[in-house]
């Protein structure tokens, strides 16, 4: 990973990866110069094949400090430093994909900077590749520094911030498990999962205690499966 500086005119065309061009992460302002982190096309690219993009519009990646500071920044940080890049994916039909999805899934393969609906836009992203200590996950429909755990308290993540459930998959360590037709011992037995299966957890009922598999409810009671 490294920030490489490139000249508009004479680089603008060159690939960077199979769906970006240097001059796509060009400074509005017109400036020649363009400082590019190599990490910045790998998260766009695996949002590209995650999503089945049709394409990605960089709405703003480098910014030059005088640009920066005409559209509300400091003047200095990650655009400035070639580092970041807010962006708006389209799905295979051209419609945006929400910036809700996208955020989900940066936070799954480990982006630690990433903007919630980037400038107040429901569809655009900011995502920064800092390599900074702490995360940055933001809100910015909300505010530009905050962190969504001093937004929400407790919330810990985008998927609590957005009341998303996390699926996860079990192993099932006994030698067999019920699979009923609701959250309880008292529901119909619907069938079962034998020891060595898996099965992926869907959704749980508030107590936690009973999770939603494809073909029912099981019993999340840790003798019975653990999650892999
Ligand atoms: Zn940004």
């Amino acid at each position: 990973m490294s920030v490489k500086t490139y000249s508009a005119l004479l680089e603008g065309n060159k690939v960077l990866s199979p769906h970006f061009k240097v001059k796509e992460f060009a400074c509005k302002d017109g400036s020649d110069t363009i400082l590019i982190e190599s990490g910045l096309t790998d998260v766009l690219e695996q949002v590209f094949r995650h999503f089945g993009c049709s394409k990605i519009n960089i709405t703003s990646g480098y910014r030059t400090p005088t640009h920066d500071k005409k559209v509300g920044g400091k003047g200095s940080g990650n655009h400035v430093e070639g580092k970041a890049a807010d962006f708006v994916a389209y799905d295979k039909s051209g419609d945006k994909i929400p910036s809700a999805k996208i955020v989900l899934y940066l936070e799954d393969i480990g982006v630690k900077g990433i903007g919630y609906r980037c400038g107040g836009g429901e569809y655009a992203t900011h995502i920064d590749v800092n390599y900074r200590a702490n995360k940055w996950y933001g809100d910015e429909k909300i505010s530009m520094s905050k962190n969504i755990w001093d937004i929400k308290s407790g919330c810990r993540s985008f998927y609590d911030y957005l009341g998303v459930f996390r699926t996860y998959r079990v192993k099932i360590i006994c030698s067999a498990l019920n699979i009923r037709s609701g959250a309880g011992t008292g529901y119909t037995v619907v069938g079962t999962y034998k020891r060595g299966e898996t099965a992926e957890i869907l959704s749980v009922n508030a107590a936690k205690s009973w999770g939603k598999t494809d073909r029912g409810w099981i019993c999340l009671n840790p003798s019975y499966s653990e999650a892999i």
